[in-house]
C-alpha cells in the first residue's frame, strides 16, 4: 500500500495551526520525505511518523518554506544516533547551504549523508520497485516536482494451478516472469493458467510550487494521485500568475486535462482562515479532489 502524510499545507509563513510545505510517501518497505518546511521535525513527532524509515528526503526548491526544516532535522538524526544512511535529492545549490552550516557548528554526522545534486528533468533513481523522475515547474526560481511510479510487478504464482499441474518450483521464476511452462513431456501450459496479473503498480506526482503550467501534464499523465498547489481562490488568479503560484481551479485543470485519478490540493494562502471555498472551487472543475489535511494519510487509490 502506498500512502502520503500530510506534515504541512501552508504557503510561506506558519499560519493558523498550518505548517509550511512537508509530506511523508510510505511504502511498505521505507518512507520518502519530500520537502522539508520549518517544523516538519515537529510534525514528524506529532503524527508519529518512524523517523528512522525515512531512506530519502526530496527538497523541490530553495524557498525558505520548503526546506528551513532541513537543517534541524538532519542535525536531530545525528543527536539520536541515527546510523544508516540518508540520501538528500535536491537542487545542486543546497549542498552548498548544508556544508556551511555544519562546517560552521562543527557538525559531525554519525551516519552516511548522500547529496544527489538534481541536474536536470527525467530519471532521478529507482528504489525498490520504485521509479523517481523529476521535472520543471514554472516558479520563480529553479523548482523541481516529483514522480514515484512504481514499476511493473511480477506476475502471482496460482498455488493450486501449479500444484495440479505438478510444475516444478524451479519452473516459478519463468512463470512470474510471464512465460508459459513446458512439462517434461513437452506439453506447454498457457502462462495464464498458472499465474495471475499482479495489482497495477501506482504513481503519485508532487507538482510542487507552480504557475498553472500545461507542459508539466505529460510528466504526471494518467497519475493515480497528484498533489498540486492552490495557494490562492479563483478570484486572486492574476495575483497567482505574478507571484508564479496556482489558484485552486487552476490545479483542478490540470488534474483534468492529466487524466488523473485523484487530486490533492495544498500550499494555502495564509490570508485564508478557513479552507473549504478551495474544496469547492476545485471540485466544480475535478469532482475527486481532496484537501490536502494536515496529519492525514491519504491512500494512493
Ligand atoms: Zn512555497
Ligand atoms: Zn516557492
Amino acid at each position: 500500500m502506498l500512502g502520503v502524510t500530510i506534515l504541512g499545507n501552508n504557503s510561506a509563513v506558519p499560519a493558523f495551526e498550518r505548517h509550511p510545505t512537508s509530506q511523508v510517501l510510505a511504502t511498505s518497505s521505507r518512507s520518502f520525505l519530500i520537502d522539508c518546511g520549518e517544523g516538519t521535525q515537529i510534525q514528524l513527532i506529532r503524527y508519529k511518523i518512524r523517523r528512522s524509515r525515512i531512506s530519502h528526503i526530496f527538497i523541490s526548491h530553495l524557498h525558505g518554506d520548503h526546506y528551513f526544516g532541513l537543517v534541524g532535522l538532519l542535525n536531530s538524526f545525528a543527536l539520536l544516533g541515527r546510523q544508516q544512511e540518508l540520501h538528500v535529492v535536491a537542487p545542486p545549490a543546497l549542498q552548498e547551504v548544508l556544508e556551511l552550516q555544519f562546517k560552521l557548528a562543527d557538525t559531525r554526522m554519525p551516519y552516511p549523508l548522500h547529496f544527489h545534486a538534481i541536474q536536470a528533468p527525467g530519471h532521478l533513481m529507482t528504489i525498490d520497485d520504485m521509479e523517481i523522475r523529476c521535472f520543471r515547474t514554472d516558479h520563480r526560481i529553479e523548482c523541481f516536482g516529483f514522480v514515484f511510479k512504481e514499476q511493473k510487478k511480477p506476475r502471482r504464482i496460482n498455488a493450486e494451478a501449479v500444484q495440479a499441474h505438478r510444475v516444478h518450483y524451479s519452473a516459478f521464476e519463468n512463470l512470474r516472469q510471464g512465460n508459459d511452462y513446458t512439462a517434461p513431456d513437452g506439453t506447454v501450459i498457457k502462462n495464464e493458467q498458472l499465474t495471475e496479473a499482479a495489482p497495477k503498480g501506482k504513481t503519485y506526482a508532487f507538482c510542487a510550487d507552480t504557475r498553472y503550467d500545461e507542459s508539466i501534464i505529460p510528466a504526471i499523465q494518467g497519475a493515480d494521485m497528484i498533489y498540486h498547489e492552490a495557494t490562492y481562490l479563483d478570484n486572486f488568479a492574476a495575483q497567482a500568475h505574478l507571484r508564479f503560484h496556482s489558484t485552486s481551479k487552476e490545479a483542478a485543470r490540470i488534474a483534468q486535462k492529466a487524466q488523473v485519478k485523484k487530486l490533492l490540493i495544498g500550499h494555502f494562502s495564509s490570508r485564508y482562515d478557513v479552507l473549504d471555498a478551495f474544496e469547492t472551487e476545485a471540485r466544480e472543475v475535478f469532482p475527486n479532489t481532496d484537501l490536502a489535511l494536515e496529519g492525514v494519510c491519504y491512500r494512493i487509490p
